[in-house]
């Protein structure tokens, strides 16, 4: 029988979300603070390192695997990655969480490179308010990215928004129609508190999947369907038998820590066993001590998993207890 990871509680850890840069071509106002310091480039692992401990994963019976950063796209030689990873023998699902800003460059290239699926991160579709939330971003790069990669044959693209109250709350019907639109589905995420802000008070702009969910169903009924994507989402599906599916990622009113199937690598790689908690492992120490060796990655991976949290607790009355940003994370 193939080997598993199993963690304290009983939970298979078969998904892995591996940041390769916590660099970033936007500075989204929940996800950064406007002056960002970004790691040296000798701290972050290298294409061969990422791929090492990709191939570790794999072989401890990881089946998913997605990319996300910072911005995966602005990382030098992402599609080479991506075809070296996608050839793992062993695993399912490759894909990537982006910004969609580099995708009318390089859809083409991740579709042949044996790219899965991708997540698109969009919180609104007003040109002014899009580079407001992303300090710097340009929404038409964005929307035809979205275009390049269905015209590439990326199906079920999924988008992610984070709502804010008073910022973009009132935009969530428009993402709703473009969704249905475009034949995309949608995930909507409770912000959370990783890394210290200084530009909204998260208590404020909080809103819950919950009232995320009665706003849409004033004009859409929706019911919940029982599908797992492996990932946090809780999805609901149009009652009009609209195929776009609608999920709700929620980290404060819910907890999905019981179902957690997963763990994050880090840049500089850093093994987080939970997003809302600090247990980690050092991988880059290992790899970089047996360079090219499997079997010390493997083992300290296979140590990590008697650190597992059971669950985190986010609350956003207190002060901020993870200072690492999401674009460190891995989101
Ligand atoms: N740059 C890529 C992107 O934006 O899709 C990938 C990395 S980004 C950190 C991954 C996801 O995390 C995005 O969908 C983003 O909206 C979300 N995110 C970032 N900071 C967050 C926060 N504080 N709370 C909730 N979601 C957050
Ligand atoms: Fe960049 Fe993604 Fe963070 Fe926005 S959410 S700043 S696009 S890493």
């Amino acid at each position: 029988m193939a080997e598993q990871l199993i963690d304290k509680f009983n939970r298979v850890v078969d998904y892995v979300r591996i940041s390769v840069t916590d660099r970033c071509d936007f500075r989204c106002v929940y996800c950064m603070s406007e002056e960002m310091t970004f790691l040296p480039r000798a701290q972050i692992l290298s294409l061969e390192e990422i791929q090492l401990i990709a191939q570790a994963f794999v072989e401890l019976g990881v089946s998913k695997i997605r990319l996300t950063g910072g911005e995966p796209l602005i990382r030098n030689g992402i599609s080479q990655l991506v075809s070296t990873l996608s050839a793992l023998p062993g695993l399912k699902e490759l894909n990537m969480t982006s910004n969609g800003s580099q995708l009318p460059r390089l859809a083409k290239d991740l579709k042949a490179a044996g790219l899965n699926r991708l997540n698109i991160s969009l919180d609104s579709l007003d040109e002014k308010r899009f580079k407001e939330l992303t300090r710097s971003g340009d929404l038409s790069q964005v929307l035809n990215g979205i275009q390049a990669a269905k015209r590439q044959g990326f199906s079920h693209i999924k988008l992610n928004a984070v709502i804010l109250k008073g910022r973009n709350d009132h935009e969530i019907l428009a993402l709703i129609d473009y969704i249905r639109q475009h034949q995309l589905d949608i995930s909507f995420i409770e912000e959370m508190p990783l890394g210290q802000i200084s530009e909204h008070d998260r208590q404020q702009t909080f809103m819950s999947s919950h009232e995320i969910r009665e706003l849409i169903q004033e004009q859409h009924a929706m019911e919940k369907i029982d599908v797992s994507s492996g990932g946090p989402s809780e999805y609901w599906r149009f009652l009009d038998g609209h195929n776009s599916r609608v999920g709700f990622i929620s980290p404060h009113s819910h907890n999905f820590c019981g179902s957690c199937n997963r763990v994050r690598l880090t840049a500089e790689g850093r093994l987080l066993l939970c997003l809302g908690n600090e247990h980690s492992v050092d991988l880059r120490a290992v790899v970089r001590q047996h360079p090219g060796e499997l079997a010390p990655v493997k083992q300290a991976i296979r140590d990590a998993m008697l650190i597992k949290p059971e669950r985190h607790y986010f609350n956003l009355a207190q002060e901020v207890k993870i200072l690492r940003f999401m674009n460190t994370t891995g989101g």
